[in-house]
C-alpha cells in the first residue's frame, strides 16, 4: 500500500491529506507549530469557485460549506484619483458553487482541519522536519527524535520549504522592490455594502494605491508603497490613514508584504518520491488570488499523481501552470506599480476616456489582476 507523508498542516498541506484520504491511501501530517495555534490576518481570502469544487469533490460538503461560509461581494468597482470610472454589479450566482468565496485563511484552515479530524487523518503537530530523503523505493523525512517514511513525501512546507531545499531543489525567480501594506479592519457597526473597490491615485494617502476587498467579518485593505521606509511608516501608525480610507472601521491586523515572483526549479526530485505543492512550489503576488488557491490545484493532483503512478507529469502539467500564474500575476504587478512613463501614460488616458468608452474602465479594472490563464487549472 502506498503510504504518503504530508509536510506542512498550512491550508495545501490540508487539501493533500483530505485528497489522500479520499483515495484511500495510508497519510500522516507533520506540523511543526502546536494544534492550538493562531494562525494571524486575513492572509488568502479569495477561494476560487475551482478550489471549492475540488474541496468538495475530496470531502463532500465541504466546497458548499465554505462557500456558505464566505461572502461574495455584489459589485466591484475602480477609481481614479477619487473618481469612479469602472463599475461592475453581478447579477444572481447559478449553480451550487458561487463563482467565489471571500473569507478569511484561518476559517478556511479551521474547515480543513476539522474535516480532517472527521475523517481521522493522523496528524503530528508540534513536529519539525529537519530534513528529507529520497532513493527509487521510497522517501523519509526526519525530525528531532527519528524518521517518518513513506513510499512518497508531499512537501508542502511553505515558502522557506526544508524539504525542497533538502532535495536540493531551488527556488528561482525575484521579488519586487516595492512594499505593501496589508491590514486587515474588523466590520463597522453598520457594515458598508459588500463590493471590491480599486483606487489608483487615493486622495487621502498621497496618490498611493488602495485595493479594498471584502470578507466574512471585515476587509482588507493592501496599500502600494513606494520601498521599505515608506511601509514601516504606514504600517507603524495605521489608524492615522485607515479612517480616511474605510471610515469607522477598527484596525485588526497589520503586516507588510514583499511580493515574490518565484518558481521551483523542478515540482518533484529525482526519484520521483518527493512532490513539492503550495508555496514550497511557487510565490506570486496576490493579484488574481492564484496562490491559495494553484497550491489546492496542486495539493489534489499530488494525490492522484501519486495512487495514478505520474509524479513526473505532475511535476511537468503542475511546473507550467505556476509558471503561468507567476507571469500572469507578474503582469497585473506590474501594471499597479507602473514603473516605466508608458505605463504611466497608458493608465492616464484610460482614466480620461473612461467616462465615455467603458472598456477603458474595465482594463484599468482587470489589469490590476492580470490575464486570465487559460488551459491550465490555478
Ligand atoms: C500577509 C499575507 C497576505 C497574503 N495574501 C494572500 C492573498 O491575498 N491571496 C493569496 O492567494 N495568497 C495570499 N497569501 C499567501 C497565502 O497565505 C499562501 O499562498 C498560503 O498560505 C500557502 O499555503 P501553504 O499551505 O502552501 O503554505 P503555508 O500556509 O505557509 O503552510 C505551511 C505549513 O508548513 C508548516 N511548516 C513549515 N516548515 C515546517 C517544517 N520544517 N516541519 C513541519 N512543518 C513545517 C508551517 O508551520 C505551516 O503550517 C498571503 C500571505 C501573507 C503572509
Amino acid at each position: 500500500m502506498r503510504r504518503l507523508v504530508i509536510v506542512g498542516a498550512g491550508p495545501v498541506g490540508l487539501t493533500a491529506a483530505l485528497a489522500a484520504h479520499h483515495r484511500g491511501l495510508d497519510v500522516s501530517v507533520v506540523e511543526a507549530d502546536p494544534r492550538a495555534r493562531v494562525r494571524p490576518g486575513s492572509r488568502a481570502i479569495f477561494v476560487h469557485r475551482e478550489s471549492l469544487r475540488l474541496l468538495d469533490r475530496i470531502s463532500p460538503g465541504l466546497g458548499l460549506e465554505l462557500a456558505d461560509l464566505g461572502l461574495v461581494w455584489g459589485a466591484k468597482r475602480t477609481l481614479w484619483a477619487g473618481r469612479e470610472v469602472y463599475e461592475r454589479v453581478y447579477g444572481p450566482t447559478r449553480g451550487p458553487f458561487p463563482p467565489f468565496s471571500s473569507l478569511p485563511q484561518s476559517l478556511l484552515e479551521e474547515r480543513l482541519r476539522r474535516a480532517c479530524d472527521r475523517a481521522g487523518v493522523r496528524v503530528h503537530w508540534g513536529v519539525r522536519v529537519t530534513g528529507a530523503v529520497s532513493g527509487p523505493d521510497g522517501a523519509a523525512v526526519r525530525t528531532g527524535d527519528g524518521r517518518i517514511e513513506g513510499t512518497h513525501v508531499i512537501a508542502a512546507d511553505g515558502a522557506r520549504s526544508v524539504v525542497r531545499d533538502s532535495v536540493g531543489i531551488a527556488l528561482a525567480g525575484s521579488s519586487s522592490g516595492t512594499d505593501f501594506v496589508v491590514v486587515d479592519v474588523h466590520d463597522a457597526q453598520r457594515p458598508l455594502k459588500a463590493e471590491r473597490v480599486l483606487h489608483y491615485r487615493h486622495p487621502a494617502v498621497d496618490g498611493r494605491n488602495v485595493l479594498l476587498v471584502p470578507f466574512r467579518g471585515g476587509w482588507r485593505i493592501d496599500l502600494q508603497c513606494a520601498g521599505e521606509r515608506e511601509s514601516a511608516a504606514f504600517a507603524a501608525d495605521p489608524d492615522a490613514w485607515v479612517a480616511d480610507v474605510l471610515p469607522g472601521h477598527r484596525v485588526a491586523w497589520v503586516s507588510r508584504y514583499r511580493f515574490h515572483q518565484r518558481v521551483a526549479e523542478r515540482f518533484a526530485d529525482g526519484h520521483g518520491r518527493v512532490l513539492l505543492a503550495g508555496d514550497a512550489a511557487h510565490l506570486f503576488p496576490p493579484f488574481g488570488a492564484r496562490g491559495m488557491n494553484s497550491g489546492v490545484a496542486d495539493a489534489v493532483a499530488a494525490v492522484d499523481a501519486v495512487v495514478e503512478g505520474g509524479v513526473q507529469e505532475y511535476a511537468t502539467r503542475r511546473r507550467a501552470a505556476a509558471v503561468a500564474n507567476c507571469a500572469a500575476a507578474g503582469r497585473a504587478c506590474a501594471h499597479l506599480l507602473a514603473r516605466r512613463w508608458p505605463e504611466r501614460v497608458r493608465q492616464r488616458a484610460a482614466a480620461l476616456v473612461a467616462p465615455v468608452w467603458e472598456p477603458a474602465g474595465r482594463w484599468l479594472d482587470t489589469a490590476a489582476f492580470g490575464p486570465r490563464v487559460h488551459r491550465v487549472r490555478y
